[in-house]
Parts: C-alpha cells; sequence; structure tokens
C-alpha cells in the first residue's frame, strides 16, 4: 500500500522542472554536444516533405559526404542510434545463406555476429584478444578459406580503445569479390577515415560520439556495388524499417514519404557537419590525436598504464588498466558524484579490468583532459 504522503511527493518530482546536472562526459558516449548544435535543434519543426526541409536533408547528404570522404549517392541518417544503422547495413545485403565473416576483437564484433545470423547469414568469424588488431595476412587466409560475400570489421572497437588499420583491406576484398562493411560509430569526425580510398562498401556511424551531437540520427553509406547487391535480392530486405530500396526513395529526388523524419535531430546533424566542415578534416583529427596524446602523458605520470599498445591506440577513447586492489567502480562513482564527470568500465572480457575514457568531438578539449587526470589523481591519491 502505497501512502498518500510518498504518492504525493512522487507526484511533486515527476511535476518539477527537469533539473540534472551538468555532466562531462567522457565515456564511450554520448559525448557533450556543442552549444550551436543545442540552439540548432531548438529551431522549430517544419514538415518532412516540406521543400524548405528537403534542401536541409540535401545539406546533411553533402556534409556528410565529406566528413566521410566519400562520393556515394546513398549517403543518409538513418532515424535511430548507431545499433539502427549498423543493423541498417546487415539487413539490406545479408541473404539467407550468405557467408558472412566477421572480424571479433570486442564487444562490437560480436553484436555484428549477433545482428548477421538474425538475418539467416552463414557467420564464420575470426577473433583477436580484446586490445589487438587483425593484420592484412590473417585477413587474407579467412577471406581465401571462407570466401565471404561480406567481411565486416569495427575500425574504432570502442569496448577496447583499438583502431583496426584498414590499408589494403579494399584491394583484398575487391580481389576476393566480397563487399566490405565497416563499423566507423567511434571514428567519423575524430579518427582519419576515408570510404572511397579505402575501399568500403558499407558503413556506419552515430551522431552522439565523434560528431557531438545528440544520439538518434545515424550516418550510412553504402557503395553502388552494395546497391547492386540489394537490388539483385532473391527477398525483399527483412526489415521494412531500414531498407535502403524504401529510403532512397525519400532521401532521392522521389521524395516518397516512408516515417516521419525526427526533424529536430537533422537540424542538430546538420549543425554537428556543419562545425566538422569549418574545422576541416584534417585539422578535427589532428585535435583529436593531439588531445588524447596529452591525456596519454598524463595517465602515465599518474602511474596509470594504457591497455593497447600506443600505434594502435584510438585517439577517441581510451582503455585504461584499473592498478591491482583499485575498485575500478567506486573510482568511476567518485568522479561522477564529486566531480561530474562520467567515464565508464570495461566491457564484456575487459570488465572490471580497465576504464574506459572518451575525448570525442566537442569534447576533445585541453581542458576537458586537464580536468579529469586532476580529479583522477585526486580520486585515486588522496
Ligand atoms: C556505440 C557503438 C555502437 C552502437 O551505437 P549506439 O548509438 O549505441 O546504438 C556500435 N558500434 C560501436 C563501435 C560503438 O562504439
Amino acid at each position: 500500500m502505497i501512502s498518500t504522503s510518498s504518492k504525493s511527493d512522487r507526484f511533486r518530482r515527476q511535476t518539477a522542472q527537469l533539473d540534472l546536472p551538468p555532466r562531462v562526459l567522457l565515456g564511450p558516449g554520448p559525448a557533450n554536444v556543442h552549444p550551436r548544435v543545442l540552439t540548432a535543434m531548438s529551431t522549430p519543426p517544419v514538415g518532412h516533405l516540406d521543400p524548405t526541409f528537403l534542401a536541409v536533408m540535401d545539406e546533411i547528404q553533402d556534409l556528410l559526404r565529406y566528413a566521410w570522404q566519400t562520393e556515394n549517392e546513398l549517403t543518409i541518417a538513418v532515424s535511430g542510434t548507431g545499433s539502427a544503422a549498423m543493423e541498417a547495413t546487415l539487413a539490406n545485403v545479408v541473404e539467407p545463406e550468405d557467408v558472412v565473416l566477421v572480424g571479433v576483437k570486442g564487444y562490437f564484433g560480436n553484436r555484428l555476429v549477433d545482428m548477421a545470423s538474425r538475418y539467416g547469414a552463414d557467420v564464420r568469424t575470426i577473433s583477436k584478444p580484446w586490445g589487438q588488431v587483425f593484420d592484412l595476412a590473417e585477413i587474407k587466409t579467412a577471406l581465401e578459406t571462407h570466401r565471404p560475400k561480406i567481411l565486416a570489421l569495427v575500425h574504432a572497437e570502442t569496448s577496447t580503445g583499438v583502431k583496426q588499420p584498414l590499408e589494403g583491406l579494399g584491394e583484398l576484398c575487391q580481389q576476393y569479390d566480397c563487399l566490405l562493411l565497416v563499423d566507423t560509430v567511434t571514428s567519423l569526425g575524430g579518427v582519419p577515415l576515408s570510404i572511397d580510398q579505402s575501399g568500403i562498401d558499407l558503413a556506419y556511424s552515430c551522431s552522439q560520439k565523434g560528431l557531438g551531437c545528440p544520439p538518434g540520427a545515424s550516418p550510412f553509406t553504402m557503395s553502388a556495388k552494395a546497391i547492386d547487391k540489394l537490388n539483385s535480392r532473391r527477398t525483399p530486405v527483412a526489415n521494412w524499417y531500414l531498407d535502403m530500396s524504401l529510403l532512397s526513395k525519400y532521401w532521392g529526388s522521389e521524395r516518397v514519404y516512408h516515417h516521419t523524419a525526427p526533424i529536430n535531430l537533422y537540424y542538430g546533424l546538420r549543425e554537428a557537419l556543419r562545425l566538422v566542415a569549418e574545422e576541416g578534416l584534417e585539422k578535427r583529427w589532428q585535435r583529436h590525436q593531439t588531445n588524447a596524446e596529452l591525456l596519454w602523458q598524463g595517465l602515465a605520470e599518474l602511474n596509470l598504464v594504457c591497455h593497447v599498445e600506443q600505434q594502435y591506440r584510438l585517439p577517441t577513447l581510451t582503455t585504461v588498466r584499473i592498478p591491482d586492489g583499485v575498485d575500478g567502480k567506486a573510482i568511476a562513482g567518485k568522479l561522477l558524484n564529486e566531480y561530474n564527470i562520467e567515464i565508464a568500465g570495461g566491457l564484456g572480457e575487459l570488465g572490471g579490468k580497465v576504464w574506459r575514457i572518451g575525448l570525442m568531438g566537442y569534447n576533445s578539449r585541453p581542458e576537458n583532459v586537464i580536468l579529469l587526470l586532476n580529479a583522477l589523481k585526486q580520486v585515486l591519491y588522496f
């Protein structure tokens, strides 16, 4: 039996104005949003077929092509988070029985395996310990053995902090006549990446990590070769919401209604991408690298060890080993409660073993690095 007084307490809380602490989000995402993105998002919505909104969509497509360095016609934002765009890549090109080879070296590789299986793929995997990358020879051997229709890899493994080198993969996939699918969720906008130069056929990302926008509108791109596979399907795409043969009619010249676009998120994504273009990709990549190096140096001065070898370390996400005898969860809790700084713990195999620190998009700034290092020093040593 709920007492009248607790009921009225709850009512008071529920109807109070939203009041959340000003967190500094230095975990694996979401990251803090650039103030200009928040301002853009408060623009009153227009209709999703209004010519002025269709122009905004065109601008998003062009800005995305720049951010991803691609000329792919089918470059859009999927309504949903990164996982929706991830599912869109597989849903559109996988047909039952297709051999899909997934390189698993962390949590998100496993998610690709799960999703591909749900679309009836004959999934084969190669694996690496969490914190390592695949080399080209290992991938070549696996392509030779499995002869897949699709090779799927995670560029920036947010669960481990490694950056998978992409050099040579495109040529290899061409040679073995398979599509190259790459998860760029934690690399777009922060890590050097060129879809066309790398010969990537399918890629997806999110809005809340390297782009510094709230979650919910997720970049997706598909090459002409991947579209050929979509067009020659024997079976319809099993996912109606993410079917590119339908969505491309809304994003393309036909402008056919599919679902109502999340209008204000598009305003935010456009502004976030405009910030990328204003800064310039090279400069933005360099900024992420410089601030990550500042973090790594500071961590070393605190006697903390990074989990990943420096040459394969992501500038957007660093995994730090929790020292023996230290309660990692308690430290992260103190950072949150006493300093308003969010960092995360490890996932899967690395659960309880590492902290994960993100410096993504708007958050990749020296003042955030210094703020975190000072707070970490206090909670660890004082
Ligand atoms: C965050 C993340 C995803 C999932 O994105 P959501 O926006 O959380 O759905 C997928 N892959 C990688 C590598 C990620 O870091």
